[in-house]
């Protein structure tokens, strides 16, 4: 399966935690818009039958007539299934409810881990020129996590600030060793990065400084702090650097896009 030699794509990144409301979705529309900021040409597929990314991203479930559903079961192909968002430089796969069978129907296909890495597999993919695509997933260790995982290059992990954030972390580590032995060897773990971060808050300094402690350079230097405009800009329909381009949340995402870019080229 180690087919990353011939690989021209684009670089493919997972964000992936099995708790929710940890800022999977968050990290995955507004690293994705500071990257398109950049200039970088992103794809962000939502693959959450939520559709939060969808949803924060401007597209109404009236208008998500083609879906990562009908993507990864090859119903559609990727030209019918990139939509363009408000953000420039940055297109979207949608989701919707569909998405939920998909752990039941996808049991028993025999190729079920491989259907994203497959779709994604496509010259036409090539053609686009992407330089990123960014998988928002599901708050499970399931089965669209897992095709996530095969798709992937790179998995980045948001970690709340919180007391028992890293005790997931383990459940999370075990997945990926799991798909590295046995679909996707050169998974890497692009990096950890701390979300809902309060400077004040001893709780939040103990976290990181464990997190530090057990994962050392996996963990981003760049810190999501808490702030109220990353949580009211879904609702705009826009990322936080175009609803509040001041805002600390706003800064923290340009700088952990840099940061993010900044690695690859070291
Ligand atoms: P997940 O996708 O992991 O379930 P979300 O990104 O949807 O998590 O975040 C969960 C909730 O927390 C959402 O209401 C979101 O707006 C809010 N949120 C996420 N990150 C932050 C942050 N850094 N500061 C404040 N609110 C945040
Ligand atoms: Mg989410």
């Amino acid at each position: 399966m180690s087919d990353y030699l011939r690989y021209r794509g684009p670089k493919i990144m997972a964000v992936a935690n099995q708790k929710g409301g940890v800022g999977k979705t968050t990290t995955a529309i507004n690293l994705g818009a500071a990257l398109a900021r950049e200039g970088r040409q992103v794809l962000l597929i939502d693959l959450d039958p939520q559709g939060n990314a969808s949803t924060g991203l401007g597209l109404s479930p009236d208008r998500r007539e083609v879906t990562t559903y009908d993507f990864i079961l090859g119903d559609a192909s990727v030209d019918d299934a990139i939509q363009a968002t408000n953000v420039a430089n940055l297109s979207l796969i949608p989701a919707t409810q569909d998405l939920s069978s998909a752990d039941i129907e996808l049991i028993a296909n025999e190729k079920r881990s491989f259907l994203l890495h497959d779709a994604l597999r496509d010259p036409r993919i090539e053609k686009r020129s992407l330089d990123y695509i960014l998988i928002d997933c599901p708050p499970s260790l399931n089965i669209l996590t897992v095709n996530a995982m095969v798709a992937a290059h790179s998995v980045v992990v948001p970690l709340q600030s919180e007391f028992f954030a890293l005790e997931g972390l383990s459940q999370l580590m075990l997945t990926i060793r799991e798909v590295r032995a046995n679909a996707n060897p050169d998974l890497r773990i692009e990096g950890v990065v701390l979300t809902m971060y309060d400077r004040r808050n001893n709780l939040s300094q103990q976290v990181e400084a464990d997190a530090r402690d057990n994962l050392g350079d996996l963990v981003f230097s760049t810190l999501i702090p808490r702030n109220v405009r990353l949580s009211e800009a879904p609702s705009f329909a826009m990322p936080v650097i175009d609803y509040d381009p001041t805002s600390t949340g706003a800064t923290a995402y340009r700088d952990l896009a840099a940061e993010l870019i900044a690695r690859e080229r070291a």
